[in-house]
């Protein structure tokens, strides 16, 4: 059965008129005649009121912290009245649809609350509502185990859910739909001179989306690559064309070494002067599940980041140890990415020269066959990015 996965973000599914858009091109896409399996994100962003994190202050607010179980139970409720809400439009519509939790849409994790991992799609329900002319639509960010408990599988996951499905039923592609264009050269937000890419590489996205562009989801663009499934990012409230990702980009010429900037704020730096003799700090941290990045290692010293949520557990842990250190709090990492850099001399150079130039201090750099990153103040952020934009002439 010939389908195509339409995912729908939170600002996509915000507002009566952004559902009525939504609703049109899933009645458009079932037209043709290949048929839509729709994927939804909570409605809104923080502050709306069903919003993921309005659910947790609530909760949090009213009872205080809640386990790890309950926390899932909690978040799933979003997706759920999205997809609920957006059911109802399209079979008042006429349009026979029917919302599904992750677990009824066939999505089976492992048992490792607010990050679980996929263990296999059953695709037997969404398959037999598609047999009879129904739409799916399936909640984002959540699966079941095996035992019937809900989990989510870590946040921005309703990409990843759209993924897999498409993995799962060998869709002929995975739309994203979001509040942009496609994938620019740099966040629009913060860069007003950003362009659209029409087409790139699964390779350069995923580097994108793990340098922190948070247009799409790193594990996403991982899961439509393993299954070799086209994906495309596109705007639910325009007709532009959107951005085409697919494993190589033949007869698309772009002769650039650099295809984008992005910046990821909400970083705190960590420099290790000393180590504990109880307990050496990637071990420790290791043990602690926190995920690091920038990772420098001197004689003397060890440098890393973490996301500032992380920031009060580490402290606690290197203070309860008897480490020395010392921490830089709001930090941002600016990652230039493009495939064509590797051997290409310069480039550093010409980051460091541009950042001289803007007077922005850098901290700490790290650098991969394709991306190089920096570290600087949160408050440069914007001039930083823009200037490499300028530089690397993506403007
Ligand atoms: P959704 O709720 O649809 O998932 P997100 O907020 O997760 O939407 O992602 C869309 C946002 O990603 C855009 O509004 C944009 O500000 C931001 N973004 C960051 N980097 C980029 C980029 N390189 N290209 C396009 N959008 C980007
Ligand atoms: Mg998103």
């Amino acid at each position: 059965m010939k389908t195509v996965i339409q995912k729908f973000g939170g600002t996509s599914v915000a507002t009566e008129d952004a559902r009525q858009k939504a609703a049109q091109k899933i009645i458009q896409q079932k037209i043709t005649g290949v048929l839509p399996v729709v994927v939804v994100s909570a409605i809104g962003r923080e502050g709306s009121p069903y919003a993921t994190d309005t659910l947790l202050e609530f909760v949090n607010q009213t009872s205080g912290e809640m386990s790890d179980r309950e926390y899932d139970l909690l978040l799933s409720c979003g997706e759920i009245i999205s997809a609920v809400t957006l059911a109802t439009l399209l079979n008042n519509k006429g349009y026979k649809s029917v919302a599904l939790t992750g677990g009824q849409g066939g999505i089976i994790t492992n048992d490792c609350h607010k990050k679980a991992d996929l263990l296999y799609v059953k695709t037997a329900t969404i398959l037999d509502y598609l047999k009879k002319g129904i739409i799916p639509i399936v909640a984002g960010f959540q699966g079941m185990t095996e035992e019937g408990e809900i989990t989510t599988i870590g946040r921005g996951g309703s990409d990843t859910t759209a993924a897999i499905l498409g993995m799962a039923l060998k869709s002929e592609k995975i739309e994203v739909y979001t509040d942009v264009d496609g994938i620019m050269t740099a966040d629009p937000r913060v860069c007003d001179k950003a362009q659209i890419i029409s087409s790139i590489t699964y390779a350069e996205v995923f580097q994108m989306a793990d340098s922190g562009a948070k247009v799409i989801h790193p594990k996403a663009v991982e899961y439509a690559r393993r299954g070799n499934i086209p994906l495309v990012i596109k705007n639910t409230f325009s007709e532009a064309e959107g951005t085409y990702i697919t494993e190589n980009m033949s007869g698309q010429l772009n002769h650039k070494i650099i295809t984008s900037v992005v910046h990821s704020p909400g970083r705190v730096q960590f420099i290790i002067k000393k180590d504990s003799d109880k307990r050496e700090i990637l071990e420790l941290i290791a043990e602690e599940n926190i995920s690091i990045d920038l990772i420098n290692i001197f004689p003397t010293r060890k440098l890393f980041t973490v996301s500032k949520e992380y920031k009060k557990r580490l402290e606690e842990k290197l203070q309860d140890n008897g480490y020395d250190y010392s921490i830089v709090e709001n930090c941002c990492k600016i990652t230039v990415v493009g495939e064509r850099m590797t051997g290409v001399p310069g480039v550093m150079s010409l980051i460091v020269n541009t950042f001289n130039k803007q007077d922005i201090e850098i901290l700490q750099t790290a650098d991969s066959l394709s991306t190089i990153g920096c570290l600087i103040n949160e408050e440069n952020v914007a001039r930083a990015v823009n200037a490499l934009h300028d530089a690397f002439g993506l403007s």
